[in-house]
């Protein structure tokens, strides 16, 4: 064994903080954990967290009662804002309204679904909405199902039988409804090339089943799937429990309508792709690779080097050289 590597002390990840008694040990904390400039952070210590629930809960701003950082927390609770996690003063960081880079190239999807099956029990989308960056409504109708409606839902969708049974043009088929969603994805380009949208939502699969067609994993912003929006537990949230606390306001109260929840994915997608995070070495490698979905076979950090070499780095040159397992939508925005 080299012993010229058993430095005095410990070793300290320089994102998370961990300490490590052997430089083995943390450079095999680096393979897994994954930080980066896109993780999350604590603007007072400038700690790296896996996701913006355990940011909150390192700043006393969250609902669990795991321990906090006591300076932090205190800092946090005389000048914080518990919408973005921003420590008012020593960052410029704006609550995102919307504006951001980008363009115009994303559209939000929000179906309803209402019960089928004997007990009712099977989703079935009654109602699709699709916004666009301005949250100016692109597409909107009722759906009718293709098999018999079991149960309306009405308290929450407020959907009637006759929504359901109206004319030709308020009403769309599964297909005309799936159509019409996948051409306004489709943007035709001045040269003639096709070029495809990004499409926002929250819990995507789950809608997109409902219409009965898939999109490419790479053009899909899911809030329900987004590391950084994901509980510690790495389940997801709702997207009634986002809007309220990264938004500051109550969605899905009464009668739903998907318009709701198309805006508040776009502006919890806008927000995050607002994000001013340094840009890294490894972010155009990632970048392609994500875009081949090529990265989550890559589990580890690092593959291009050998263990000897990781363990005489430095911490934080270790962290330069991390590449997070995600991609981090701040890397959607055209003017970062
Ligand atoms: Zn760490
Ligand atoms: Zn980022
Ligand atoms: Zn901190």
């Amino acid at each position: 064994m080299d012993s010229s590597s058993e430095a005095h002390g410990r070793h300290k990840c320089a994102a998370c903080f961990r300490q490590f008694n052997r430089m083995e040990h943390l450079v095999e904390h680096m393979r897994t954990a994954r930080h980066s400039s896109h993780d999350p952070r604590c603007l007072v210590c400038l700690k790296h967290c896996r996701s913006l629930e355990a940011l909150r809960d390192h700043l006393g701003a969250g609902g669990s009662s795991l321990p906090k950082a006591a300076h932090c927390a205190a800092v946090f609770a005389a000048r914080g804002c518990t919408l973005c996690l921003a420590v008012l003063h020593i960052t410029s960081s704006s609550h995102g309204d919307g504006g951001g880079g980008g363009g115009g190239g994303a559209l939000a999807l929000g179906c309803k679904m209402v019960g089928a099956g004997s007990d009712g029990s099977l989703d079935v989308c009654a109602r699709v909405c699709l916004v666009d960056e301005r949250e100016n409504v692109v597409y909107e109708t009722f759906v009718k199902p293709l098999i018999p409606v079991t149960q309306y839902r009405y308290e929450r969708t407020g959907i009637r039988p006759e929504h359901l049974r109206g004319g030709a043009g308020v009403v769309a088929t599964v297909k005309q409804a799936q159509e019409r969603v996948q051409e306004l994805l489709r943007v035709r380009t001045s040269g003639g090339r096709g070029r495809a949208m990004l499409l926002v939502g929250h819990g995507l699969d789950h809608d997109l089943a409902a219409l009965g067609f898939d999109y490419p994993a790479h053009l899909k912003r899911d809030t329900a799937q987004y590391p950084p929006l994901m509980k510690t537990s790495k389940l997801s949230n709702s997207l009634r429990f986002l809007t309220y606390t990264y938004l500051g306001y109550e969605i899905q109260t009464g009668h739903q309508h998907p318009y709701e929840d198309c805006v508040a994915a776009m502006r919890l997608y806008q927000r995050m792709r607002a994000q001013r995070h340094r840009r890294g070495d490894g972010d155009a490698a990632a970048d392609g690779a994500f875009h081949h979905q090529a990265a989550s076979a890559d589990s580890n950090a690092f593959p291009a080097w050998r263990q000897r070499e990781l363990e005489r780095m430095t911490p934080e040159e270790l962290l330069q050289l991390s590449t997070p397992d995600y991609y981090c939508w701040c890397l959607d925005s055209v003017d970062g």
